[in-house]
């Protein structure tokens, strides 16, 4: 997670004032105001503030510049209201004339929600700040090629919004399947209130053998608005009652309009209808798109998993 920005010198000079105000026998002026700020920044650094507070802190003091949009701070004229002419406006200081800092902390906040959400959700730490602008596009064109589609089918088509569509995506082992769809994962949860699960499908096996246990946990799952099946072909096993548990589950989920996200390392469409079948096929093909990874590792060349 990146770093919370927060400018604490607005904050120390708020509290200068409001600890005058409270007395108001103390008149600021220019040389009082200074001297306070000088302390307060030498306080600052004692106690650790982060240098980029720190810095925020001084502007205040002295003027500068937003780092992001570059616009000058404006000029405060301070003083004490309740003082006679001579200490109305006894000094100055500056403040940002944009609203960047505000804007960054509430992306800030957005992002440790959608964070949490996507933890919740069980998405394992390794992806948790995956997104879209970390993607290597060094790996191959293919990848990349699929990876653009499927950011114009849900980040501008907003595709899952209009017909409630989910994707499948397929090819070989390590294209960054499992990235792009916690990508996908990560813009629905960003955009809407809907709740998610991310499964990793071997898992979820072992939790429908049991007859009971198996209708309780497929009943649960069709309560999420959306569910990754992170390696989808681990699903296909060839214990019926599982099958049909799993049959029940995707037809529930696109008979509501629930959105499924899928990865799956068949190389192709026919392998993924062979083995899970017409039923489940027919429901599938209705409710997602299918997009084929090819190309190298992503893993084996962007060497971090
Ligand atoms: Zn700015």
């Amino acid at each position: 997670m990146q770093k919370q920005v927060k400018s604490k010198g607005k904050i120390m000079t708020e509290t200068l004032i409001e600890t005058v105000l409270r007395n108001k026998k103390i008149n600021i002026d220019q040389a009082f105001f200074d001297e306070w700020m000088g302390e307060s920044l030498v306080f600052a650094h004692e106690i650790g503030i982060p240098d980029d507070a720190i810095i925020n802190f001084e502007k205040e003091w002295h003027g500068g510049a937003c780092p992001i949009c570059e616009k000058e701070y404006k000029k405060i004229k301070a003083g004490n209201k309740s003082a006679d002419e001579n200490f109305k406006y006894a000094y100055e200081y500056y403040q940002p004339d944009c609203d960047c800092e505000s804007k960054e902390e509430r992306e800030y906040q957005q992002r440790s929600e959608v964070y949490k959400k996507l933890r919740i959700a069980g998405v394992p730490k390794l992806y948790l700040n995956v997104d879209w602008n970390n993607w290597d596009y060094r790996v191959s064109p293919e990848t990349n090629e699929s990876f653009k589609r499927i950011y114009d089918l849900f980040v501008n088509q907003k595709c899952y919004e209009k017909d409630a569509s989910g994707i499948i995506m397929y090819g070989d082992v390590g294209t960054g399947k499992t990235r792009t769809s916690v990508c996908v994962l990560r813009e629905i949860l960003t955009v809407t209130k809907f709740t998610a699960a991310f499964l990793q499908t071997g898992g979820i096996i072992s939790k429908m053998v049991d007859r009971e246990q198996g209708n309780k946990y497929v009943h649960e799952l069709e309560s999420y608005d959306v569910i990754l099946f992170d390696d989808m072909d681990k699903m296909f096993i060839s214990n019926e009652w599982i099958k049909e548990r799993i049959f029940v589950l995707i037809d529930q989920m696109v008979s509501n309009q629930k959105i499924i996200i899928g990865t799956t390392n068949f190389r192709d469409v026919s392998q993924f209808a062979d083995k899970f079948g017409d039923n489940i096929m027919s429901r599938i093909v209705n409710a997602c798109y299918f997009e084929h990874f090819m190309g190298n590792d992503y893993r084996m060349e962007t060497k971090s998993y």
